[in-house]
């Protein structure tokens, strides 16, 4: 039987084309890469806010829960809500809306604290126009406070462009190993806020109550 050798050119060409494939492989990893990020990115962050979202949100709550009994610190959570946001809608338009639901995330971003877990500051998009802020190792006289800052800089904000916006807020608290059973408080935490946050938009809007 007669063997056949490979010539010389075959060899450089074989080289040559698995040098390629490997090459292609690669772009392909990093861009595989790249997609796996963003799309991370976009299941965690709200697009139009850059908030946090809802599931997001209340994932690292728990996780804050457990450490605020580990640590017996409180924690207070604010719930924000933009006062008539559909008249804004109505006379300004949508885009408009939208601009004015960035900038009033944005504020509120600017005004806690990073946490460590979170990975960036811990402010969640609840819903279409409403935005929950956990405080880590705050009392509710502390969280008054931040709250009172948040609305005071929404509303001077705005008024400083010609624009009426202002927001409402109600605020509930978590102590360390209360009776409430660990499962419920995310739940407890959001109602309770919910409700003192009905109480302001019932007596006036533009105030904070907890
Ligand atoms: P209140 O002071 O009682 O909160 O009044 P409101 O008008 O803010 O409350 P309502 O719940 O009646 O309206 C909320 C509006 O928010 C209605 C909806 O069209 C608008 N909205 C929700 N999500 C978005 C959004 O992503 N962009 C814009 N532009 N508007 C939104
Ligand atoms: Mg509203
Ligand atoms: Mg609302």
């Amino acid at each position: 039987m007669v063997k056949s050798y490979k010539s010389l050119r075959d060899i450089i060409s074989d080289h040559d084309k698995y040098e390629r494939r490997a090459s292609n492989l690669e772009s392909s990893n990093e861009y595989l890469r790249e997609e796996l990020v963003k799309w991370k990115k976009k299941a965690k962050y709200d697009d139009l806010t850059g908030l946090l979202r809802r599931e997001t949100f209340n994932g690292i709550l728990k996780r804050f829960i457990t450490r605020s009994n580990r640590t017996n610190t409180p924690l207070a959570y604010v719930l924000v809500d933009i006062d008539h946001f559909k008249k804004i809608n109505d006379n300004y338009g949508h885009d408009k809306g939208d601009e004015v639901l960035r900038e009033v995330s944005d504020i509120l971003k600017a005004s806690v604290r990073d946490t460590d877990i979170a990975t960036r500051k811990f402010v969640g998009r609840y819903g279409g126009e409403e935005i929950a802020v956990v405080l880590p190792n705050t009392t509710n006289e502390g969280a008054k406070v931040v709250g009172e800052r948040i609305r005071k800089k929404v509303e001077d904000h705005f008024k400083s462009k010609n624009l009426a916006v202002t927001i409402s807020a109600g605020i509930s608290n978590y102590s360390p190993k209360s009776s409430e059973d660990e499962s419920n408080v995310v739940d407890v935490l959001y109602k309770t806020a919910d409700e003192k946050l009905y109480d302001a938009k019932k007596t006036g809007r533009n105030k904070v109550i907890s």
